[in-house]
């Protein structure tokens, strides 16, 4: 059972907040949840448990901002410290029980979930249940049926809106879409209920629809062309986007599978789908596709520039990821397309806290919850330290890595 009751404190540390760093500070967890932080040692309880952080630094808990859950994920997330997933489109029944059950077994990592995605009928999203991965589920026609596919989800317990925006054009594959009518409904009448709204959308001109029509959030980059308006727009707009390098590389022909299965420090944490999700290699491409992978790179310095707020999401269970594993490879990504090793973290941290408004998560402070991680080295510099990985604390319980590492190989 749950037992967050013990008391840690954590001494010597160098400290990323969610905002900033603290090159030395000693952080206190008591029943769940944070209590101190300061940069002189406090007085210690009677039973505390005293971790020394020297030559590491604790990170609060990765949060994963676009996932696709199913089960045994949630445990694997956590076993690389994502300690809260955001799945953006599942079954809501069975999503419905894994979280239920993530909020009684300390090692599954909490989810929040987007439930059924809009999409037309026959749109994209509809092969999740050709291949067997999802049940049939409502889709909509146009903008008078917008109000009640809301509710619907509302009732099923949608935390947040999807809205699947995609003719087929990038992939080769053509197929229905979504008009922009509806999309608007669709996302006025979210607003109107305060649930937050995430686009898929691959190309510039779905981007810029979706991004016209009030969408909160882009679960990836676009992949035709740089567009060099779109940037100025998402940041008027407020819009936040998840570039989702990893897995726009893995599905468009530059996987990274391998590597992945090459890094001892990720390679002894994987199960058994996470292997075979990364051992696919290259992913056969239709002729017709449309894409160039330098465009999300070179966007997403654009989008720097303006000042767009990103957000760390690994698209895990797509072929060519793995749960937890792929978001440690994003943080690498985004560092080597040009944010700072600080920025990619707040983007796996705050900056989806603050968007998903988690307002109890995200950051290291007083009153929050111990969701913690702590890595040797220092990745606010070295980006890679995310995987060195030492200890994690979800609720403020210490879950044991080696539990995972007996699995992976059982
Ligand atoms: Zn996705």
């Amino acid at each position: 059972m749950y037992d967050s009751k013990t008391s840690v404190s954590i001494r010597d540390v160098r400290v990323f907040t969610g905002d900033t760093v603290l090159t030395r500070a000693h952080v206190t967890v008591d029943n769940g949840l944070i209590t101190t932080i300061t940069t002189q040692p406090a007085p210690i309880a009677n039973g505390t448990e005293i971790v020394d952080g020297r030559g590491q630094t604790l990170l609060p808990g990765l949060i994963d901002a676009h996932a696709h859950v199913f089960p045994g994920n949630l445990e694997q997330a956590l076993a690389f410290g994502v300690t809260t997933v955001l799945d953006l489109m599942a079954d809501p029944a069975a999503i419905t029980a894994l979280r239920r059950q993530a909020g009684t077994t300390p090692t599954m990592a909490d989810v929040r979930t987007a439930g059924t995605a809009a999409t037309v009928p026959g749109g994209y999203g509809w092969y999740l249940v050709e291949m067997g991965y999802l049940p049939p589920f409502p889709t909509l026609t146009g903008p008078a049926h917008a109000e009640a596919f809301i509710d619907a989800r509302l009732t099923e317990g949608s935390d947040y809106i999807k809205i699947l925006i995609d003719d087929g054009s990038t992939t080769g594959t053509p197929l229905p879409k979504l008009g922009e009518d509806t999309i608007t409904a669709l996302i006025d009448h979210a607003h109107a209920s305060n649930r937050l709204t995430i686009a898929h959308t691959l190309n510039a001109v779905d981007a810029a629809t979706a991004t016209r029509a009030g969408i909160d959030v882009l679960g990836h980059l676009f992949l035709d062309r740089v567009d060099p308006d779109l940037p100025h727009l998402l940041a008027e707009q407020g819009t936040a986007v998840i570039p989702t390098l990893a897995v726009l590389d893995g599905l468009f022909g530059r996987p990274h599978g391998a590597e992945l299965l090459a890094d001892h420090r990720i390679e002894p944490y994987l199960d058994t789908t996470s292997r075979q999700m990364l051992g696919f290699g290259p992913i056969p491409l239709n002729p017709e596709a449309r894409y160039n992978l330098d465009v999300p790179r070179h966007t997403l310095s654009q989008l720097r520039d303006a000042g767009v707020t990103i957000l760390a999401g690994s698209d895990a269970s797509n072929p060519d990821t793995a749960h937890g594993a792929t978001l440690h490879l994003e943080l690498e990504l985004l560092v080597h397309a040009g944010l700072t090793p600080i920025e990619a973290l707040t983007a796996a941290t705050s900056a989806p806290a603050d968007r998903f408004t988690l307002t109890d998560r995200g950051r290291i402070a007083p009153g929050l919850r111990a969701d913690l991680l702590l890595v040797d080295g220092d990745p606010t510099s070295n980006i890679t330290n995310t995987r060195d990985i030492t200890a994690i604390w979800r609720n403020g319980q210490r879950i044991p890595r080696a539990t995972h590492l007996q699995k992976a190989r059982s």
